[in-house]
């Protein structure tokens, strides 16, 4: 099949040689990190530390954060700062509503992509330079990517770095701002060179569907760089890092899969309804999910299916009970956003990536069946290291 706009399984048999490739190509990001970010994120954890505003976490996650920051301030900042009034805090709430509302979803989708369109994209951008970040522009920029609801767990976390920036005497912010953009830049270029053969499809899926996803819901997420899905693959293999120790740690796992992977029609699929999602009955042998339903039978996981955008706060652990593992999988475009929010509820999560997308409602027109690949599934559910 030719992919949509990436593909792990480019050799067409599997997609074991990515899973290599990405680990190595997280090891030099991560060296690279020492000479770049590193003395940033110090002076971070110091602030933490003394405001006592955080637990420290996993120095992986603080490196994407800042990766993430220099990512997106260069793709949207300036679509952002030429946005002078916008129903920011409605918007916002609008993208969690349609995940806690999955009956007026498509209503609230329908609305959400008129207003995106209309507000939050205007025609003007392409004229402005991308600005040197400064405290207010952050602030500002921050208040429209919570308000576009694709990087609503990113803007909560810039708008902590952004207090402890605040603390610093200018000169000291220009040369923070100065090496997450080296790092930015450095990473770009790598990762083209790395994971360039992954995502070639990118480009030229970008320049066929400006019109297709305009006034729809889904239009950031599915515009995004090239430069983004290289983020997003570093992201995912820097968060299960980043919180493995606390996976492995747990002994039950539930496996979270998207409608894109079942056989039959969302009309036809014959899964039975639960409060966290859909339970797999089995109805059909070649389906996917079946085959890795049957495969937790043996391994002792469970399997849910549950829709694009659904409320992750009900896999909170509760009061008393012991803490259960989650394994969470979706395309490279929605994964890190779903990891950082399972982190914030608490929950212990590890991520495998769709091997390409292919759900009829956001990318293809038939809709491809998508897939994962088992070994490094079994890896993560074994809970072994690497
Ligand atoms: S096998 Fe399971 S997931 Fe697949 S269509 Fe049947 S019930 Fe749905």
């Amino acid at each position: 099949m030719n992919p949509v706009t990436y593909s792990l399984n480019i050799d067409e048999k599997n997609s074991d040689g990515y899973y290599r490739a990405i680990s190595d190509f997280t090891d030099e990001v991560l060296l690279k990190s020492e000479e770049s970010v590193a003395p940033i994120i110090n002076g971070y954890l110091d602030y933490i530390k003394k405001y006592k505003l955080e637990t420290p976490r996993e120095k992986e996650e603080y490196i994407l954060e800042l990766l993430s920051f220099g990512i997106l301030w260069r793709t949207y900042a300036s679509t952002a700062l030429s946005v002078q009034s916008a129903p920011f805090i409605t918007l916002s709430k609008m993208g969690e509503w349609r995940k806690k509302h999955q009956r007026i979803k498509p209503f609230i989708d329908l609305s959400r992509g008129i207003l995106i369109s209309v507000f939050l994209l205007p025609a003007v951008k392409n004229k402005n330079e991308v600005p040197f970040p400064s405290i207010e522009l952050i602030d500002r920029a921050c208040l429209w990517f919570e308000a576009t609801g694709e990087f609503r767990e990113e803007a909560l976390r810039f708008i902590r770095w952004r207090g402890y920036w605040g603390t610093l005497h200018l000169s000291e912010q220009i040369k923070i701002f100065s090496a997450i953009a080296g790092f930015r830049g450095w990473f770009e270029a790598r990762a083209a060179e790395a994971l360039g053969k992954y995502t070639s499809n990118v480009k030229s899926f970008l320049s066929r569907s400006r019109v297709r996803y305009r006034w729809r819901e889904d239009r950031i997420s599915c515009s995004r760089t090239e430069a983004e899905y290289h983020l997003n693959m570093v992201g995912a293999e820097l968060m299960n890092r980043a919180f493995r120790e606390e996976f492995n740690s747990t002994r039950d796992t539930s496996l979270l899969l998207p409608g894109c992977m079942r056989t039959r029609s969302k009309e036809e699929c014959e899964a039975l309804k639960e409060d966290k999602g859909l339970k797999c009955s089995g109805c059909e042998p070649k389906c996917r999910v079946n085959h890795l339903r049957l495969l937790g039978l043996k391994k002792d996981f469970e399997v849910y299916v549950i829709p694009h955008a659904s409320d992750l706060s009900l896999w909170s652990p509760e009061d008393g009970a012991a803490k259960k593992g989650v394994v969470a999988s979706a395309c490279v475009t929605t994964l890190v956003e779903g990891g950082w929010e399972l982190k914030r509820y608490g929950i212990a999560a590890q991520c495998v990536l769709l091997d390409y997308c292919g759900c009829k409602k956001h990318w293809h027109p038939a809709g491809a069946l998508t897939e994962l690949n088992k070994t490094e599934l079994e890896r993560i559910i074994g809970r072994q290291r690497n």
